[in-house]
């Protein structure tokens, strides 16, 4: 990184800074100012909004790439398989690339599923299927595709997986959810780890159930999984979940299963503020964390991080259409909205706005940056200090690689954005935005239903004709 405003600090390099001599796009007659300006790697971000348009998520491969290795690194000293959580950012290409750095995949639905096989068919094996409502169908493609294992959070999930594999003669690797009750200090809806939420079972249950789940044939119990949630931070909630993990192994292989896996789930949260943190240090911390409780015990590991690789490697690219003050509030109306990136909305999540085009010499403002949705949820930040931005400016939502696209959708009959993307100097389209025949594709105008008395004799004829 050359040179960055404050707000981009520690920020890995996948969208930094650099000195240019570009006029601001919207103030014709400007003197250049000698500002600077975002770049995705290699690329100025202004060249791809010009390309590609806006609203536009562009995620940096090298960024991606750096997460991983600096996740893995961090769990070198013991067996373990990364298994990427695909909810997180489920692109086809993202996909592919954390493959070939040797992915596994968590998934939660047949899509996702099919997801990972599309990208590749071999990778089955390494796939763990997670999720507290695995419909009938879901189990059967899992179960014929021969996935690695599958992640059991219920006993009636159990007697349907058990009754399914043994209709279908294939054998299940599974390993129950445990929920350990543990407080993760998160949003209370990416909270999943304690007795009132839905998710696994009670740690108490669990030796009946193994012991049940031991009796089919069909089953394989290898071992067990554990997942309390997102964005957690601090490293003291995983250890005191894997904690009661490793007691509940000792106490499983004393009951005679054979026990080789822990699955310690995902979680891992991100920086959002101030830019990101140490991240070698952090995920060392980590580890530590799962790894400690479970020394001794001689278990594969698998971890499904998802936010962790993802989150910072992506950015929503805005453009502003209207600047407009109510009173004494400001508004900068942005062509991005809730149905692009649903987590300020969903849950008042702060991602950090920079400019694109950044002149250290503005004088700064607060300002609501807010989409057309007609909601008043829609909005990306509130009371944001920015530089003075006009009409046409581009702005760059940071960390919004994890839970962006992934949450986007047609409310308000809008297009998905398109994706990029980067390596270095290379920007590929790895979706494209969508357009208004992708949006009504799947829906028929019926007629017949809704006609008034008019219509009458026309209905009773369609009837007749057969449509
Ligand atoms: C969502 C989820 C993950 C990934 O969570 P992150 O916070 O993105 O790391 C992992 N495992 C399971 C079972 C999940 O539901």
């Amino acid at each position: 990184m050359r040179s960055h405003p404050s707000t981009a600090r520690g920020r890995p390099p996948a969208f930094s800074y650099r000195s240019s001599l570009a006029p601001r796009s919207s103030s014709i007659g400007e003197q250049p100012s000698g500002g600077e300006e975002l770049f995705c790697d290699d690329i100025p971000v202004r060249r791809l909004a010009a390309r590609f348009g806006t609203p536009l998520y562009l995620y940096s491969a090298s960024a991606i790439e750096a997460r991983l290795v600096a996740f893995e690194r961090a769990f070198l000293r013991v067996p373990h398989t990364i298994c990427y959580s695909v909810k997180a950012n489920s692109n086809l290409s993202i996909l592919r690339l954390l493959r070939t750095f040797g992915c596994g995949f968590d998934v939660v639905s047949a899509g996702e599923l099919k997801r990972v096989l599309q990208i590749d068919r071999r990778a089955n094996r390494r796939i763990v299927f997670s999720g507290v409502g695995k419909s009938l169908m879901e189990i059967d493609l899992a179960l014929k595709s021969g996935i690695f294992l599958f992640n059991v959070e219920s006993e009636s999930e159990l007697s349907r997986l058990a009754r399914r594999a043994g209709e279908l003669k294939r054998k299940a690797s599974i390993a129950f959810r445990v929920n350990p009750d543990v407080p993760a200090e998160t949003h209370p809806y990416i909270s999943t780890g304690r007795d009132q939420h839905k998710f696994g079972i009670p740690l108490e249950q669990a030796s009946e159930l193994y012991r049940r789940a031991a009796r089919h044939r069909f089953l394989n119990v290898v071992g067990v999984s554990v997942h309390i949630g997102s964005q957690i931070t601090s490293p003291e909630p995983f250890r005191r979940a894997v904690d009661r993990i490793a007691q509940l192994v000792r106490r499983l292989r004393q009951d005679g299963h054979s026990i080789q896996y822990v699955d310690a789930g995902g979680g891992l949260g991100v920086c959002y503020r101030g830019g990101d943190q140490d991240f070698v240090e952090y995920a060392a911390r980590y580890a530590a964390a799962l790894i400690g409780p479970l020394n001794g015990l001689n278990l594969h590991l698998l971890l499904e991080p998802g936010r962790a690789i993802v989150a910072p490697a992506g950015a929503l690219i805005t453009s502003v259409e209207y600047v407009k003050a109510n009173k004494g509030k400001r508004f900068l109306v942005v062509d991005a909205a809730m149905n692009d990136l649903l987590r300020p909305s969903l849950y008042g999540a702060f991602h950090e706005i920079v400019p694109v085009r950044n002149d250290r010499k503005l004088g700064r403002a607060k300002f609501d940056v807010v989409g057309p949705v007609c909601e008043t949820s829609d909005f990306l930040a509130r009371d944001r200090p920015l530089p003075e931005t006009v009409e046409g400016d581009l702005l760059a939502v940071l960390d919004t690689g994890a839970y962006g696209m992934a949450l986007a959708s047609n409310y308000n009959t809008r297009r998905r954005a398109a994706e990029i993307l980067v390596k270095r100097k290379t920007a590929k389209l790895i979706r494209r935005r969508e357009s208004f025949a992708d949006l009504i594709k799947a829906e028929l105008v019926e007629t017949s239903i809704g006609r008034r008395q008019a219509g009458k004799k026309r209905v009773e004829k369609s009837k007749t004709g057969g449509n």
